[in-house]
């Protein structure tokens, strides 16, 4: 029986969905393979959410220290370090986010363990991990083994599994103080900022007309802008968009712009590339219009149309002048 250790994500106090996402699938692992899932959360002094981890494990490791109430990517990596040569766990799971991304591959190169990142899956196949990555912008799903080892780093991508709480656990929660001798950091935490809402909160919007590159230039941004006003939406975006400077970086959706949660999204020009999709997980229905059939996007989709995306405007236009 082997363990599988899941890093907790948590900003301000609260825990980010990665990690109940992570530790869904965790779960599934475990109860498959009867390995032991323990949570390791890395922060302040009796953080908020420690009682709800502890509901999805079965155990937590908490390093707790004043000093870690906010992330820090050599912290973690000499904490991580140290707790997976004490316990030696299978498999490390670290989401593959802005965190993740900081001291996951630093990680692997100091314990020696492998390391795959932005993987959508991972199973066990002969005790050993394989996981399922997406290339070629998400139209080919392959499946990646590693060489063999003690141990495996896996990153896992934001919204690949569902959040909710399964199994019935009630972790035991063991508190760990911070070591004493851990080098300095580098790295120094300054200030945690949130992005301003903007003129417009696309978060807060029911309808969402979200545009991408495929509309091919700034000029049509403000017939997409006509577009939405008549429908009685909110426009946002894909990066590209903002990259461009055709819209304010407030519009973008997606894991480096925010979550929406609109009833209606309406995907014009938009690929589907996950860090876009990350993004609307929490939307009700999502309808993409994209000339190519084999857009990722259509994965995510409840309704698709395969066309042009001016002509779906124009006709949706005509249809609410009538
Ligand atoms: C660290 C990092 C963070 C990122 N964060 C984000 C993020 O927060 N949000 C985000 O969106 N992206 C983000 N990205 C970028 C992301 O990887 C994609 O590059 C981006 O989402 C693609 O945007 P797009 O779908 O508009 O463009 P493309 O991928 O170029 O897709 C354009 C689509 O338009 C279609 N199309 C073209 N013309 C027409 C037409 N006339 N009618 C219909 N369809 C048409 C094409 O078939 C294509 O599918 C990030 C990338 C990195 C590396």
């Amino acid at each position: 029986m082997g363990e599988i250790f899941v890093v907790v994500e948590h900003r301000q106090g609260e825990v980010r969905e990665i990690t109940h996402q992570m530790l869904w699938k965790a779960n599934d692992l475990c109860e498959k393979h009867a390995h032991t899932l323990t949570a390791v959360l890395i922060g302040g002094k009796d953080e908020p959410f420690i009682n709800d981890i502890a509901e999805r494990a079965d155990k937590v490791i908490a390093v707790e220290d004043d000093g870690l109430k906010d992330f820090n990517g050599d912290l973690y990596k000499e904490i991580l370090y140290r707790l997976m040569q004490e316990n030696h766990p299978l498999v490390l799971m670290i989401g593959h986010t802005p965190w993740g991304m900081d001291f996951g591959p630093a990680l692997s190169v100091k314990t020696g363990f492998p390391i795959a990142t932005d993987c959508v899956d991972i199973l066990l196949e002969n005790g050993r991990p394989k996981v399922i990555r997406q290339i070629y912008t998400g139209k080919i799903f392959s499946k990646v083994s590693m060489k063999e080892s003690d141990g495996y780093l896996v990153t896992m991508r934001s919204g690949a599994f569902p959040a909710d709480k399964v199994g019935d656990r009630k972790g035991e929660v063991i508190k760990k103080e911070m070591p004493a001798d851990l080098p300095e950091a580098a790295k120094q935490f300054v200030a945690f900022e949130e992005a301003g809402a903007g003129a417009v909160d696309i978060t807060q919007a029911d309808l969402l007309v979200s545009i991408g590159r495929g509309v091919g230039e700034q000029d049509n941004v403000a017939v997409m802008q006509e577009f939405s006003e008549i429908i009685g939406g909110v426009l946002s975006c894909s990066r590209p968009v903002v990259d461009k400077n055709w819209l304010p970086k407030y519009h973008q959706v997606g894991t480096s712009g925010k979550s929406v949660k609109p009833k209606v999204y309406l995907a014009f020009g938009i690929s589907g590339a996950f860090q876009h999709v990350a993004g609307i997980t929490g939307a009700g229905c999502v309808i993409a219009v994209n000339k190519d059939k084999k857009a990722p996007i259509f994965r995510v989709a409840d309704y698709g149309v395969v066309d042009d995306l001016f002509k779906i405007v124009e006709a949706l236009k005509e249809k609410c002048s009538a």
